[in-house]
């Protein structure tokens, strides 16, 4: 079964101004929530995404685990692109 991930909303919870990572966590509809580190280009001040983590609220969505995996690693980009109209 694909996992369709839906973000619901997403806030910055920490930005660094010195090497400009930040940190964005983004809600799922399935209730998931996982955290984005995004790497701001310093020329463009566009985010690019660096890596995700799922935060432990819920199950893994995809494999049902309730302890670290790296299932949403394939769904980065995918959440990042939703996540970034909620923190603009
Ligand atoms: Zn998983």
């Amino acid at each position: 079964m694909a996992y369709d991930p839906q973000v619901v909303d997403a806030k910055i919870v920490s930005d660094n101004k010195k090497n400009g990572l930040f940190e964005v966590v983004a809600y799922m509809k399935d209730r998931n929530q996982c955290r984005l580190i995004f790497e701001r280009d310093p020329e463009t001040g566009v985010g690019k995404v660096q890596n995700i983590n799922r935060l432990m609220k819920e199950p893994c969505p995809i494999c049902r685990k309730d302890y670290l995996c790296n299932c949403l690693e394939r769904y980065m980009h995918t959440i990042a692109d939703q996540s970034v109209p909620f923190i603009k």
